[in-house]
């Protein structure tokens, strides 16, 4: 079993469902990974992106990781049955030569390269991802597991702003989710506080709606964002500060006494156990949000969730950020709480698959082999120019 093709393409994305609308130049890079092992007369090919809400990792991809997953010889990449790729030995070939540290978005790249590997593995061994992976892990899913999901998106509109917000939450509450979450911290607070007061109106109560500040807020202005939104009982309040500063976090955690959500721009397992030592976080009632694939990929993210775990943390604590198929599967094999969905947002990752069924918040899996690009046709139209 080799790796004998990859291939990386970069992909603008939207944050708007109107994808002519300015997004700020954001893209993400997809993948294909083709392996020399044939299923129904044609090699198996796996697909993988690298999430939404950082960039493009073109330059990594293409010198560094792929390379190595090019030039590795078959045993370094085969599992112990010697029928299909092991992706944790593929991820340790990848990782060949990088030292502890310096995390930036090396993670990001890996990560794309990992998801696309994973789809490829679960491909040959002719099963959905979700399956594969509890395999992989020793965890039992039920035999039709659904996924609880919310609707992400509420960025700030440059136009008709709160006509567009009304809109799309209308648009998420009649696709069958109950919990919505919209960005803040783009403008000022008096005018966010009208956006979630918008939002709240075509909800039937606060705890439906959680606020994301995108990391944007100073001591001061976290503070002032906190004593106006206590009141509100929200869902939770996400990325309040810098993700690093880990003082601030704290600072908000004592003032704020609603469940606050963080992790999601943390990339590695050494930041993960500060943002635990250091930020404050209330293991009964906080959510935490890391991306599977900007952790380096889910041996990266299967750490984190095994080191918190092991500190106190509930698996019930963990809503991955990402917003498409992929942590979906994530979500079901691993037993997570639930996964975040982007409906409108980020073109051709939004939305779930032809056949979904969205009702009461829950969201059902797609029965392919693979994670299911295949049954998404924005996601696969895009795949297929990388073939
Ligand atoms: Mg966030």
């Amino acid at each position: 079993m080799r790796i004998i093709d990859v291939s990386e393409r970069l992909l603008p994305v939207s944050r708007y469902a109107d994808r002519g609308a300015p997004e700020g130049g954001l893209t993400t890079s997809v993948v294909a990974v083709t392996t020399d092992i044939s299923r129904h007369g044609k090699p198996v090919v796996g697909y993988g992106y690298a999430s939404v809400g950082r960039f493009g990792q073109s330059g990594l991809i293409r010198e560094r990781f792929a390379p190595r997953l090019l030039k590795a010889p078959e045993d370094l990449l085969i599992n112990d049955a010697g029928d299909n790729v092991d992706p944790f030995r593929a991820w340790t070939v990848m990782m060949t030569g990088e030292k502890p540290g310096g995390h930036g978005e090396r993670c990001v790249a890996v990560g794309a390269l990992d998801m696309a590997i994973w789809d490829a593995a679960s491909k040959i061994a002719g099963l959905p991802l979700y399956r594969f992976l509890a395999r992989c892990l020793n965890r039992v899913v039920d035999d039709r597991p659904r996924v609880r999901v919310y609707a992400s998106g509420g960025y700030l509109h440059p136009q008709n702003d709160l006509d567009n917000l009304t809109d799309e939450i209308r648009s998420f509450v009649a696709s069958g989710f109950e919990d919505v979450k919209i960005k803040i911290g783009a403008t000022e607070l008096k005018r966010d506080l009208q956006r979630v007061e918008t939002a709240l109106a075509q909800l039937p109560d606060s705890k439906h709606l959680s606020v994301d500040a995108m990391n944007a807020y100073s001591l001061e202005q976290g503070l002032d964002a906190a004593s106006a939104l206590a009141p509100l009982g929200l869902r939770w309040f996400e990325d309040v500060c810098d993700p690093l500063d880990f003082p601030v976090q704290a600072r908000i955690a004592e003032a704020y006494a609603s469940p606050l959500a963080a992790g999601e721009a943390l990339f590695s397992l050494a930041e993960a156990k500060l943002l635990d030592r250091h930020a404050g976080l209330r293991r009964a009632m906080d959510v935490l949000v890391f991306d599977p694939v900007h952790c380096y990929g889910l041996p990266g993210y299967i750490d984190v969730v095994d080191h918190l775990t092991s500190q106190g943390w509930a698996r019930n604590s963990f809503w991955p950020h990402g917003g498409h198929l992929f942590c979906l599967h994530v979500v079901a094999a691993m037993g997570l709480a639930g996964a975040e969905l982007t409906p409108l947002a980020f073109y051709p990752f939004n939305g779930l698959f032809n056949g979904a069924v969205v009702g009461g918040g829950w969201a059902s899996l797609p029965d392919i082999p693979g994670i299911g690009f295949e049954l998404n046709d924005g996601a696969w139209r895009v795949f297929q120019t990388l073939a």
